[in-house]
């Protein structure tokens, strides 16, 4: 069995991703085999619960409100229309239904109306996941007690290239909520972003840095820019898709027990190139309701790729002890989860 490693330097990271393309999805989807079912992937669903006037400076992003993305900025959305949703998603196969919201950070006075989103979705016998941007320990200790399981919070990029992406913050800002969520006993869900116009040093460099968190992130999110006019990075030139595939194999073969989620940019993919990213070792896609605020490919792609492939959505244990579909879950950005 492949050892669980938090220690892998940032020139072991590069050689993996240097190795022959077939050399490297052999390794991959070997230490895949050894810790998931190959066939078997898990699939989420993600609210926007509360859409754009973000005042962070992420350049990828359309929510934030210095952009003009026509992304208009929304309220917090009802406890009634989240909680309609959760029963839709829950309709539909889905175990795990993540809240989304566009902030820097919440105001003490919105956690506990998120609280009481993930009490009354976590009643339905659903998993839990949010993504609010920066915590506070306690804020993290509130959420957890209100029946929060996870809590996604990326890296984005290396952190040579943060300042390059985001003014408005900085890593170790992520880091030290990673830690407040860690610390409450919550999953992590972390990831980043490829494709933003950083160097494959640098994607090592984002790699190195989440394998060498004090733990693997339960879910290991890896977005594909979706460039979205209006932003600073639109007309960046696209990434490979074939570094795209190496990036996923070697978030496989770091983190061997996490999941791996195929997140934001998987609309524009195709087929194929979503199933060399399976065999790669991604074992994850939120599916079903828009991702954040852009597009994800519809219920139906989805169900005829999987039958295709042969792969069957994870069942996967929730609280109740009833065993579901996990048909549904989103990602990366605070967002773009
Ligand atoms: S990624 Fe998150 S924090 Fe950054 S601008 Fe978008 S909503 Fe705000």
């Amino acid at each position: 069995m492949t050892a669980i490693r938090h220690d892998w330097t940032r020139e072991e990271v590069r050689a993996l991703l240097d190795l022959p393309f077939a050399d490297l999805l052999a390794r991959a989807h070997a230490v895949h085999r050894e810790h998931h079912d190959p066939n078997a992937v898990q699939v989420s669903t993600l609210l926007s619960i509360k859409t754009g006037g973000c005042p962070e400076d992420c350049a990828y992003c359309p929510q934030a409100a210095r952009y003009a993305t026509g992304v208009e900025a929304e309220k917090l959305m009802s406890l009634d229309a989240v909680l309609a949703k959760a029963k839709q998603a829950k309709a539909a196969g889905a175990t795990r239904f993540c809240m989304g919201a566009a902030w820097r950070s919440p105001k003490d006075r919105d956690v506990p109306k998120v609280a009481a989103m993930i009490g009354a979705v976590k009643a339905l016998g659903m998993e839990t996941c949010a993504t609010l941007g920066m915590l506070t320990d306690t804020q993290a200790q509130a959420l957890r007690d209100a029946g929060l399981d996870y809590y996604n919070h990326n890296l984005d990029t290396a952190p040579e290239f943060y300042g390059e992406i985001i003014h408005t913050r900085e890593m170790q800002d992520r880091l030290d909520t990673l830690g407040h969520v860690r610390d409450a006993g919550l999953k992590t869900c972390c990831g980043g972003i490829v494709g933003m116009g950083e160097t494959r040093e640098q994607r090592a460099g984002l790699l190195q840095t989440l394998a060498t968190l004090p733990a693997h992130p339960d879910s290991v999110p890896i977005n594909r820019l979706v460039q979205v006019a209006g932003t600073p990075l639109a007309g960046t030139k696209e990434l490979d898709p074939f570094e795209f595939v190496r990036t996923i194999a070697v978030a496989r073969l770091l983190m061997p027990r996490s999941m791996v989620r195929l997140s934001a940019g998987r609309a524009e993919m195709s087929d194929e190139l979503q199933a060399l990213c399976f065999f790669a070792g991604a074992n994850s896609i939120f599916y079903g309701e828009k991702l954040l605020t852009t597009g994800n490919p519809d219920t139906e792609r989805d169900l005829a790729l999987f039958d295709r492939l042969g792969i069957h959505a994870l069942q996967v244990e929730v609280e109740s002890g009833t065993v579901h579909a996990d048909i549904l879950d989103p990602a990366p950005s605070c967002a773009a989860a």
